[in-house]
């Protein structure tokens, strides 16, 4: 197979433990003699891997008591509307850090319009492209709930803090969840689609606080109820079975590999690496605009003021070095360089040898 340096912001590089458990299961699930997509899901040895998927969430997470993870379909942005049907009485408030975000907040605009309430923005960095985390804003406290995008996928930038809110906090942590430990007692609801740090596409994860729930007098379409998938422990429906054993296999690698905190230090590690790399660089400049709002998931630089003609050249001399998945989204240009979980070292250093090189060649 050919060797690469998978940068992919998601679907993204997973751990190599992981995939090749799966390739067996795929083959032969749990000494059933059929495959893992040939099971019934309400077999005992499907229901083993729900009820340990679970428990490894919360053992790595720290998840405290009273709290639910739900593991269902429709990505991320399914989760945009469900927040609002499940939490909006009144009003909700939204931080805009990016185009997930904006998405996020349009959900909650567009019921709060049909509903006769309200979806406020607090504070948005799009003046800039996002390239900030908005600061000294203040969160209404006659709000239902507070949503952030703790990590902005395709602008690079992070809250890393486990804000003090005074109402509900939510948290699309799609991109830098099991980066980090979390206090989760802080938030409400943490959700994410799996793709990008704890397993394949299919599956979404919830963290519900499950006294939080069943606060609003609407009707909620029952798929969209985070109470029918807490009753049916995500089970209410079939459950994307094949994803949710991947993202098994990937939690228990990441248990294996330590937990959170020695994952975190790695992350630290990487990211170092490459902003190192970046900053130090003639030929390249971060597009971040403060150091501390940067992301250590997602890494976003262009090239240098009077280097600009030489992009397209370092993206095809850095194919040739087997990096993959480096391109800026279109609204950033430039280059991104995501560095998950189950990236290894290497690759970072590979891409970082891959930069210097690039540099002699130009001086
Ligand atoms: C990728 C991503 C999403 C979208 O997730 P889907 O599962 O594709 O819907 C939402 N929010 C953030 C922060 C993301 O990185």
């Amino acid at each position: 197979m050919k060797q690469v340096h998978n940068f992919n912001a998601g679907p993204c590089v997973l751990p190599k433990e992981a995939i090749n458990a799966a390739i067996e299961a795929l083959k032969d699930f749990s000494g059933t003699g059929m495959s893992v997509i040939e099971v019934s899901h309400r077999s005992k040895e499907w229901q083993a891997i729900m009820d340990e998927t679970e428990a490894l969430w919360k053992e790595i997470l720290n998840i405290p008591d009273g709290y639910k993870v739900l593991f269902l379909g429709g990505g991320a942005s399914t989760q945009f509307l469900m927040v609002p049907m499940n939490f909006l009485n009144k009003k909700a408030a939204y931080l805009k850090t990016g185009v997930w975000a904006k998405k996020a907040h349009k959900e909650a605009e567009g019921l709060a319009k049909a509903w006769g309430v309200e979806a406020a923005c607090v504070a948005s960095s799009e003046d800039k492209t996002f390239n900030y985390i908005p600061k000294g804003y203040t969160i209404p406290t006659d709000a239902d709930y507070f949503h952030i995008t703790t990590n902005n996928t395709i602008y690079g930038t992070e809250i890393r803090e486990d804000i003090d809110c005074p109402v509900p906090l939510i948290a699309d942590m799609s991109s830098d969840i099991m980066s980090r430990p979390v206090d989760v007692s802080k938030y409400t609801l943490i959700y994410g689609g799996a793709q990008k740090n704890v397993g394949p596409a299919g599956v979404t994860f919830a963290i519900v606080k499950e006294s939080a729930l069943g606060k609003v007098e609407h009707y909620i379409p029952t798929m969209l109820n985070y109470q029918t998938h807490v009753e049916g422990s995500s089970m209410f429906n079939t459950p994307p079975v094949f994803s949710i054993l991947v993202m098994n296999y990937t939690l228990k690698w990441l248990k294996k590999l330590g937990g959170l905190k020695v994952m975190e230090q790695i992350n630290k590690e990487k990211s170092e690496l490459l902003y190192n790399e970046i900053d130090r660089n003639s030929m390249f400049v971060g597009t971040v605009a403060n150091k501390e709002d940067r992301s250590r998931m997602n890494h976003c630089w262009v090239m240098a003021p009077g280097h600009e003609d030489l992009q397209d050249e370092f993206m095809e001399f850095a194919k040739s070095k087997g990096m993959v998945g480096i391109k800026g989204h279109r609204s950033v240009g430039g280059f991104r360089a995501s560095l998950y979980n189950a990236c290894p070292k290497e690759s970072v250093e590979a891409l970082v040898a891959c930069m210097q090189e690039f540099e002699k060649m130009h001086k």
